[in-house]
């Protein structure tokens, strides 16, 4: 179906101060010329290590992190143009779902005043209407109007990320961008609320962007995943193509049980050697050929570009030129 969301060459370029005249010494690029479109309903999956830009991404989709550059068009309209205030409006239908549930609510509030709030601010229903809401929220997310006059601290880390996402669908958004909203939780409680949120998708047509570290997390939940590295998208494709026949080696490498041809060992598994590169001193070339068993000499020299392969994939890596 059409594309609901699309990013065109999102940046965010950090300047770091030093020196004795406080003068602009460096420049940290944590986000380099992302682009890619989400299509109504579906859910688009984006994983890379800590560092990589995917949570910066997200938050500059809601401009809650003002891009440096880029465009961000949401039906057919560049939300770079909007106003502060016109922003303010257009975050109502783009919400929100964060890694760390109790960090983002606020203790000092009932549940019930949490999940309101975003009605209060969208000037949504009168207070009997906004109370009649939460409870049905509350049911929705598999908890219950017993609920609503508690406070987060008396809830276990799943149900807090229940209530996040309560708060989350108040408003009733179409794009739902979750960053990490299970990380946080036991894997027997992430699996809990993975299906909930596929549950939500189905009963009212959600888009969603799920940021997580880990493909793994992503692999049931997404049509489409896109793999972050050092502020660029490295790859981006069907998920099954992606799970299965994974093409730069970085989605390789995220992918670890994907043996690497060797000639001297039958098979190896590819385990990531260093950490992520500092993004002020981006590696010359491709940004991950210091990390990576394929480089070749010109993957220290010229950068890979995003090309189209012919199933349709995207991928940036001088073996597919
Ligand atoms: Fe590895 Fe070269 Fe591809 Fe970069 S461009 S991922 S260094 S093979
Ligand atoms: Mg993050």
């Amino acid at each position: 179906s059409e594309s609901l969301l699309h990013v065109e060459n999102l940046k965010k370029y950090y300047p770091i101060t030093g020196g004795k005249f406080g003068r602009v010494s460096e420049t940290v690029r944590a986000v380099d010329g992302v682009s890619f479109s989400v299509r109504e309903g579906e859910t688009l999956g984006i994983v890379g290590e800590s560092g990589c830009g995917k949570s910066t991404t997200g938050r500059m989709i809601m401009r809650l992190i003002e891009p440096t550059e880029g465009k961000i068009v949401f039906q057919n309209r560049d939300l770079m143009n909007l106003s502060k205030k016109e922003m303010r409006k257009a975050r109502k239908d783009i919400q929100m779902i964060f890694q760390d549930p109790f960090a983002s609510l606020n203790p000092r509030h009932t549940v019930e005043h949490i999940i309101e709030e975003p009605m209060i601010v969208h000037h949504i229903g009168d207070r009997k209407q906004r109370k009649a809401r939460v409870e049905e929220l509350l049911e929705l997310v598999g908890l219950s109007s017993y609920h609503a006059k508690r406070y987060p601290h008396q809830f276990s880390g799943g149900q807090r990320q229940r209530i996040g996402i309560a708060r989350a669908l108040a408003v009733r958004p179409k794009v739902i961008i979750a960053d990490e909203p299970v990380s946080a939780l036991d894997v027997s409680v992430q699996s809990q609320v993975l299906n909930l949120l596929k549950d939500l998708q189905e009963k009212f047509h959600l888009t969603y962007i799920f940021i997580a570290h880990d493909l793994s997390v992503v692999r049931h939940i997404s049509d489409r995943v896109g793999v972050m590295y050092l502020g660029k998208l490295v790859e981006l494709s069907e998920s099954e193509q992606l799970y299965d026949d994974p093409k730069h080696p970085y989605t390789k490498a995220l992918l670890s049980s994907v043996p690497v041809p060797n000639p001297n060992v039958q098979t190896e598994r590819m385990i990531l050697q260093g950490d992520v590169p500092s993004p002020a001193h981006p590696p010359a070339g491709c940004s991950f050929h210091d990390r990576c068993p394929f480089a070749m000499d010109i993957c220290s020299k010229e950068r890979p570009h995003l090309k189209k392969l012919e199933d349709g994939r995207l991928v940036s890596c001088h073996l597919y030129d």
